[in-house]
């Protein structure tokens, strides 16, 4: 439901209805929801059409760029690294992936832009593991337009093919939100995603709609405590009672668990107490340059 009101809204039916329209719009990004239009939204509306506009141009002036935040084994060894996106504009300077990623997701740009990302991400990782004479875990995040996009798993692998047919160390990060969508559709996607070799991960674990039943029938190799738990896991009993269940639903399940979002020493441990696998945030390192992660690899080991 989209709500504007008279008079102070507008006054005027035509104008009345639009805002309400846009109200609706933004209602429907969350399941049984409501907007009510105020004068805030209409601030919010422009800058959304002024990044959308940049976003065209932005891959061509290559505005973009790639990081890489390290995940890291029970015992301290690297698992892998997680490719994040980075975007920083002439006109609008630094713009966040939370930002800009939904309204990349609302036109069809981020097609292009994850075939980018992919592209990337292959091409600095691979350099890093030639480098360096090691092989680790490289996580994709993907999107759901990219998903369902036309030749997306030719794609895929094209853009990869620097690891010549061997993808047991890309792990590609589907959210718990492509589950409202229907399952039907993707069900073989993902299958067909395992038979090529690629392992899956599910991103945001609980905060989502997919229920347990659905989580039994899909080819998942790894859960993702979402920072939400872990943030409050050592102050609130709930959310650590609930990071401990996903922990052993992922056990039950041969799933990995990863938790994200560490920042403290007290949370590793009580995660490790849980028997949570791998970790991943500031309290290991914030997302890395490719250089500062090949610096990061080597003290590390070091
Ligand atoms: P996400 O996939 O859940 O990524 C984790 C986010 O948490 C990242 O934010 C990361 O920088 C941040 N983070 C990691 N450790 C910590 C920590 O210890 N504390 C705090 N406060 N934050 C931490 P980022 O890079 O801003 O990305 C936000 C979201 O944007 C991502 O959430 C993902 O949904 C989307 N995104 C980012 N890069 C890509 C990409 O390359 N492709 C797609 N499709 N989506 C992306
Ligand atoms: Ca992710
Ligand atoms: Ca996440």
């Amino acid at each position: 439901i989209g709500i504007s009101r008279f008079p102070v809204d507008a006054q005027d039916i035509t104008t009345l209805l639009s805002l309400s329209d846009m109200a609706m719009y933004e209602a429907k990004k969350q399941k049984n929801s409501f907007c009510i239009y105020a004068n805030k939204f209409r601030s919010l509306q422009r800058r959304k059409v002024e990044i959308d506009q940049e976003l065209y141009t932005a891959l061509k002036k290559n505005e973009f760029y790639m990081v890489y935040q390290p995940q890291i084994n029970r015992d301290g060894t690297l698992h892998g690294v997680e490719a994040l996106v980075r975007w920083n504009n002439e006109n609008l300077g630094n713009v966040g992936p939370a930002e800009f990623i939904p309204i990349a997701e609302e036109s069809n740009f981020i097609v292009a832009l994850s075939r980018f990302i992919t592209r990337q991400s292959a091409q600095d990782i691979y350099d890093v593991q030639t480098t360096l004479g090691i092989t680790f875990h490289l996580a994709i995040n993907l999107s759901i337009k990219q998903l369902f996009s036309q030749n997306f798993i030719q794609n895929l692998l094209d853009d990869l093919k620097l690891f010549k047919d061997n993808y047991e160390f890309i792990t590609l990060e589907i959210t718990e939100r492509l589950f409202i969508e229907d399952t039907e559709h993707i069900l073989p996607i993902l299958n067909l995603l395992t038979e090529k070799g690629f392992e899956l991960s599910l991103d945001d674990f609980g905060t989502g709609y997919s229920s347990l039943s659905v989580l039994r029938t899909l080819p998942i190799n790894e859960l993702k405590i979402d920072k939400s738990f872990v943030d409050d896991m050592l102050t609130d009993r709930d959310a650590c009672v609930l990071s401990e269940s996903i922990i052993k639903i992922g056990q039950n399940l041969s799933m990995k668990t990863l938790a994200e979002g560490v920042e403290l020493e007290a949370q590793v441990d009580l995660l490790k107490f849980q028997k949570c696998d791998i970790f991943q945030g500031y309290y290991y390192s914030k997302p890395l340059s490719k250089d500062d992660l090949i610096s990061f690899i080597l003290n590390q080991t070091s």
